[in-house]
Order: C-alpha cells, then sequence, then structure tokens
C-alpha cells in the first residue's frame, strides 16, 4: 500500500516522509526510523498494511480507558515499528521490529473488514489501535477505525502523539476515545526518547479542545528522570490549563524493561503525584502498575 503524508523529488531517488515531526528522508530501498516505511522505487510505501503483529481482546480498561464505555471490551491491534525510541520501552517486542524477519514474514493479512468482524465475533463495543504505535500504520489503521464506525462500533486510539498536523487532522476525526502518552517535560524527550514535547501536547490539545474527543492521559514515571517536583509541576500546569482539571489522569509506575536500568517506581511516588494533581483541582486520577500488599493493579482515586 502507497503511503500517505510524503513527497519525492529529492535527489537519488530519496523521499521524505511528512507522518511525524521526524520527517524522515529515505533513500531508495530503506526505511525511516519507525523501520515500517520504506522507499521502493521513489515511493513510500506502508508495509504494515493489514500486516497486524498482535490482535487480541482485551477489557477497555487495560488501554487504560476508565471512563470510556468501562466495563466493556476492545478488540486490540497492533504492528510492528514505532516512531520514537524510547530507552525504557515496555513493548520493543513490538515497536523497535520492522518487516524484514522471519517473524514478520509469518504475520497474517487481516483486512480492516476482517478485524471488525473479529470485534463483533468477540462481542466487543470497540476496536482500538494499541499497543506499538499506531502513527506508523496510520493508513491501516484509518480503515479499521472507518470500518468500525460503519458496524456502529467504538474507536480508540492509544499513541504516544508524535505526529504532524496534517496527518493528525485526518486521523483523530475517527477516534472516539485516546489515551496519550505525555511522558515527561523539561528535556525528558531529547535524552530519553529520541523526540520531542510540543507536537505531543498539541495532539491532546487538538484532540479534546477542538474535536471534543474523550481524553485520558498516562504519565509513566520514572524514578530520577521525570519525577521530579518541577518536572510533575510542569506537566500539571500544562495540563490544567491546555486541557482542564476534567482530564483524566493516569499515572504508572514503571518497571525495568528494554535494557534501561532506572529502578522500578515506589508506590509513594505515584500516590505523591496524585496528590499534587487532587490538589490542583483534577478529581479523575486513577494509578496504573502499583503493587501494593502482593496486589498488582491500578486503581481509581
Ligand atoms: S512515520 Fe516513520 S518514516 Fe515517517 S517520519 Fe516518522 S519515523 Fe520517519
Amino acid at each position: 500500500m502507497e503511503a500517505k503524508f510524503w513527497h519525492g523529488g529529492l535527489e537519488q531517488n530519496a523521499v521524505q516522509c511528512d507522518l511525524c515531526p521526524r520527517r524522515c528522508v529515505i533513500a531508495e530501498g530503506r526505511t525511516g526510523f519507525c523501520h515500517v516505511r520504506r522507499n521502493r522505487a521513489g515511493r513510500l510505501i506502508a508495509e504494515t498494511w493489514e500486516r497486524p503483529a498482535a490482535l487480541q481482546v482485551d477489557p477497555i480498561e487495560k488501554k487504560p480507558l476508565a471512563f470510556y464505555r468501562p466495563g466493556t471490551r476492545t478488540f486490540s491491534v497492533g504492528t510492528f515499528g514505532c516512531n520514537l525510541g524510547c530507552r525504557f520501552c515496555q513493548n520493543d517486542h513490538l515497536s523497535r521490529h520492522g518487516m524484514e524477519g522471519v517473524e514478520a514474514a509469518k504475520l497474517p493479512v487481516v483486512s480492516a473488514a476482517q478485524i471488525v468482524d473479529l470485534a463483533c465475533r468477540y462481542q466487543c463495543e470497540s476496536v482500538a489501535l494499541t499497543y506499538n504505535e499506531p502513527t506508523v500504520f496510520l493508513e491501516y489503521g484509518m480503515a479499521i477505525l472507518q470500518a468500525a464506525r460503519e458496524r456502529k462500533l467504538g474507536t480508540v486510539l492509544v499513541s504516544n502523539g508524535y505526529i504532524e498536523a496534517a496527518p493528525r487532522r485526518e486521523f483523530y476525526p475517527l477516534v472516539e476515545a485516546a489515551n496519550i502518552d505525555v511522558k515527561g517535560f523539561g528535556s525528558f524527550y531529547e535524552s530519553l526518547c529520541s523526540g520531542t514535547l510540543p507536537p505531543v501536547l498539541e495532539s491532546c490539545r487538538y484532540f479534546k479542545r477542538e474535536l471534543g474527543g474523550h481524553l485520558e492521559i498516562t504519565n509513566l514515571l520514572i524514578p530520577g528522570c521525570n519525577d521530579s517536583a518541577e518536572q510533575l509541576e510542569a506537566f500539571l500546569d500544562w495540563a490544567a490549563e491546555e486541557l482542564g482539571v476534567d482530564t483524566v489522569l493516569h499515572f504508572s509506575a514503571y518497571f525495568p524493561a528494554g535494557g534501561f536500568r532506572a529502578p522500578a517506581t515506589p508506590a509513594e511516588t505515584v500516590l505523591r503525584a496524585c496528590d499534587m494533581a487532587a490538589a490542583r483541582g483534577f478529581e479523575r486520577i486513577l494509578t496504573g502498575n502499583l503493587r501494593l500488599r502482593g496486589v498488582a493493579g491500578g486503581g481509581r482515586k
């Protein structure tokens, strides 16, 4: 499938991808940073088209979405590839892969209509683009969301929000509910994610303020990286001002993953963030990944 959002006319048949702020210039035969958008003979190809790497029925709360169709199932779809390079990635078995390996060769071909058939067969009320970053499979993702809407299913996006304005304007109106990661303020994106924060904030603002979508935000707290009082204050200042205190906030604990060696987040850190948010007037605050007295899971505050 030819990709959307790119242009050619560059030297030696290179193309530039205009989908995310990375704006990769891609030589013939190569892929961009995300591993799944390839220059084939001067055209950009979306290699994830109809090639899901993960399909699963999930409780909607697992996305996490706590206030959108609670108690229902969602049919989750993910592919390989990601456009950020988070060193602490908890899904790197998907995000760091492209479509060249043995595993990719074994992936089934599943159309958008088949995804929606499966969602209905398993009594899901919605479909969710999730697990890896849906921006990198935008063409397939949009087809799935369109098919879901035609069958009156809900549509969910779980995203890092790292996308350019033009694709955001085409993609996000298809989404009813989103959970977007706001990973950290200060220099967090530059130092640990190989990205930048402003496009992520704009994705949140655009989805909630301009489209009126149901937005929940996840902030994964990593000790010594994004859990200082200054960083949390900056996050809460922005969320209160730009999104409003009715926004649902999820503060999650980190566990060592992807070769990144920060210690696991103490429960006190997560609870302190919740208290700071409550003091600002946020009312819908949830915890994630907490293990208290041997019980795993999140809770509604
Ligand atoms: S979507 Fe992929 S290829 Fe396109 S700019 Fe972003 S990382 Fe590069």
